[in-house]
C-alpha cells in the first residue's frame, strides 16, 4: 500500500480539482478509509497534482514502445495507441521486407521487424513493454501490403475477402480498433465499397475506426464527409486523426469542417478528433508526390524520377497542388553522410543554395535518399489550432514518432506542452479540461473501462506533477530534451519515471 497525500487530484474525469489522498494498493486505486491506513507508507505531494497517466491517442512508436519509452515516460505517458495512419508493424505473409519498406519511414526503423499477426505483436509487447501500455490498432494499408503489395489498385474479391479475413483476425485477438492512411499509398487506393466493408467489421467488433483521411488542405471537408458518411453507413466509432486544415490557403475550411463534425455527432455518429499542440506537421516527403508517382512502391518512384518527362510532370504537379510554401517545408532527417548537415534547412533554402528549382530541389533530395526523406511543416494558424483544442471532441495527442534526423519536438514534448504553455500560460483550456483530454476521454475511445480516471477500483496508472512548473523544453532544433514539472509516473502501482524522493 502507498498513500499520496496533501496532492491535488485531477480526476481525468474534466470536474474540477480537489485535495484529498489517494491509495494504492496492490496496482490499483483503493477506497481510502482513513482509519484503516494510520500505519500505511505514504508521499507527500503537497503543491503537486495527482492525474491519471496520460493516454496518448496516436503515437507511431509501435517498435520504441517495445524498448521501455523514456522519451514518453518523462512526459507521464502510461499507455500509448500505436498503429495509426494505415501503418501497424504486423501482419506479413512470408516476407516482412515489403512491410518494412511501407511503414519504415513512419515507424522510424529500416529492417528488423515485423510480426505475422496481430497476437505475435501483443505477446511481445506484454513481455518487453513492462512500463507502459501498449494498445495497437491494425494499419488499413500493412494489411493491404499483405496481401496485395504496394499496388493502388482495386482489389479483387478475393484480395477483399482476404483483408476482410485478417482484419477480423487482428480485432479479435486483441487490436483496439482499425485504422487507415488514405493519404498514403496503398491505401489510398481503396473504393468506398472495401473501406464499408472493412469498417462494418470493426462495427461488429465494437472498435474504434481511426483515420487519416484522404486530405488534410483544399479536400478537406470532401474528406471528412467520406469519413462520416462512412459511419452512418456502417455504424462505426470514428476518430479523425490529427484534424487541421494545412496551409494558409486553407485556413478558412477548418470551420466548415467542424460544422460537419457537429452535426453528425447531434444526429447520434459516434465521432470525434484529435489534434497535437503544435502549429507545425511531421511527415515524409513522399506526401507531397502525387499518387501515381507512388505506385508500385520505392523502386518505381525512383524509374520514374529517373526519366526527365516524367520528374517534370511530377515536378509541376507538385507545385501546383502544395498546400505549402516550399519555405514553409523544413527537412528533419535524411540517412546519407552527404546530406547530413539538411536537418534544420527548408526546400527553398536548400533549392537557392544550389542554385536550382524548390520542387526540382526536393526530388532530388528523394533520388539522393532513395525516397527516405522526413519533414516538418509549418501548417495550421494559432487561432485554429486554439479551435481545435478547445473543442469538446478533441482528445490531444502526440502523434510522435522517430526519424533519422531531428524528430519533431511533439514526440518528447507533447504533454508537458499541452499542460504547461497551453493551459498554464496561454489560458487557453483549465487543467482538468486538458487533463480530460489526455486521460480518460482517450481511454473512453478505445473502450478501456478500468483506467483513465483517479478513482477506486481503476488501475493505479498515475502521473505526479507540478502544475507551476510543467513545461516541455523541446525545440525543432533540439528536441530530445527532457521536459520540466514531471515528478513521478505509476503505472499499475510501480514507480517507472521518478524525480528526487521518487528516483528509483
Ligand atoms: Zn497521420
Amino acid at each position: 500500500m502507498l498513500l499520496l497525500k496533501n496532492g491535488l487530484v485531477v480526476d481525468g474525469s474534466g470536474n474540477p480539482p480537489f485535495h484529498g489522498p489517494v491509495l494504492i494498493d496492490e496496482g490499483m486505486i483503493a477506497e481510502v478509509d482513513i482509519h484503516a491506513v494510520g500505519d500505511c507508507p505514504s508521499m507527500d505531494c503537497s503543491g503537486l497534482a495527482i492525474a491519471p497517466g496520460f493516454i496518448d491517442l496516436h503515437s507511431h512508436r509501435d517498435l520504441q514502445a517495445l524498448d521501455g519509452g523514456a522519451e514518453k515516460l518523462r512526459q507521464g505517458v502510461t499507455g500509448e495507441v500505436v498503429g495509426n495512419c494505415g501503418f501497424s508493424p504486423f501482419p506479413f505473409d512470408g516476407d516482412p521486407r515489403t512491410l518494412q519498406e511501407f511503414a519504415s519511414g513512419i515507424l522510424g526503423k529500416p529492417d528488423g521487424w515485423g510480426w505475422s499477426n496481430a497476437s505475435n505483436y501483443l505477446r511481445a509487447v506484454e513481455t518487453q513493454s513492462t512500463k507502459m501500455n501498449v494498445f495497437p490498432l491494425v494499419g488499413h494499408g500493412s494489411l493491404r501490403v499483405a496481401v496485395a503489395g504496394q499496388s493502388q489498385r482495386a482489389l479483387s474479391s478475393l484480395e477483399l475477402d482476404r483483408v476482410a479475413g485478417l482484419l477480423d483476425d487482428a480485432l479479435s485477438s486483441g487490436c483496439c480498433g482499425f485504422s487507415t492512411g488514405l493519404m498514403y499509398a496503398p491505401g489510398s487506393g481503396a473504393t468506398k465499397e472495401e473501406l464499408e466493408r472493412l469498417c462494418r467489421i470493426v462495427a461488429r467488433r465494437h472498435k474504434l475506426y481511426a483515420t487519416h483521411m484522404r486530405s488534410y488542405s483544399a479536400g478537406l471537408v470532401d474528406a471528412v464527409r467520406e469519413q462520416l458518411d462512412l459511419a452512418r453507413a456502417t455504424g462505426c466509432r470514428l476518430q479523425i486523426s490529427h484534424l487541421q486544415a494545412a496551409g494558409r490557403s486553407n485556413w478558412h475550411l477548418q470551420q466548415q469542417a467542424l460544422d460537419e463534425i457537429e452535426m453528425a455527432n447531434r444526429q447520434g455518429v459516434d465521432v470525434e478528433f484529435d489534434i497535437y499542440p503544435y502549429q507545425c506537421g511531421s511527415t515524409v516527403l513522399t506526401q507531397w508526390l502525387p499518387a501515381w508517382a507512388l505506385e508500385g512502391g520505392k523502386a518505381a518512384l525512383l524509374e520514374r524520377l529517373s526519366d526527365k518527362a516524367t520528374r517534370s510532370k511530377i515536378a509541376r504537379e507538385m507545385d501546383r497542388t502544395s498546400p505549402q510554401s516550399w519555405s514553409d517545408i523544413t527537412i528533419s532527417g535524411v540517412g546519407t553522410a552527404k546530406n547530413a548537415e539538411l536537418p534544420g534547412k527548408t526546400i527553398a533554402d536548400i533549392a537557392s543554395a544550389r542554385t536550382t528549382d524548390p520542387a526540382e530541389c526536393a526530388l532530388d533530395l528523394l533520388v539522393e535518399e532513395e525516397a527516405s526523406v522526413n519533414v516538418v511543416s509549418f501548417n495550421q494558424s494559432r487561432e485554429n489550432l486554439r479551435q481545435l483544442l478547445t473543442h469538446p471532441l478533441c482528445s490531444v495527442i502526440s502523434d510522435g514518432f522517430h526519424v533519422k534526423g531531428k524528430a519533431h519536438p511533439r514526440l518528447y514534448g507533447t504533454f508537458p506542452e499541452l499542460l504547461g504553455n497551453v493551459t498554464r500560460d496561454r489560458g487557453w483550456l483549465s487543467l482538468s479540461e486538458a487533463v480530460h483530454k489526455i486521460t480518460s476521454k482517450p481511454a473512453r475511445r478505445i473502450g478501456l473501462v478500468n483506467r483513465g480516471l483517479v478513482t477506486s477500483g481503476h488501475c493505479a496508472d498515475l502521473t505526479i506533477f507540478d502544475p507551476a512548473a510543467i513545461q516541455s523544453h523541446s525545440t525543432y532544433e533540439d528536441p530530445d530534451r527532457e521536459p520540466e514539472g514531471i515528478v513521478a509516473v505509476v503505472k499499475d502501482g510501480g514507480v517507472v519515471y521518478g524525480r528526487g524522493e521518487w528516483a528509483a
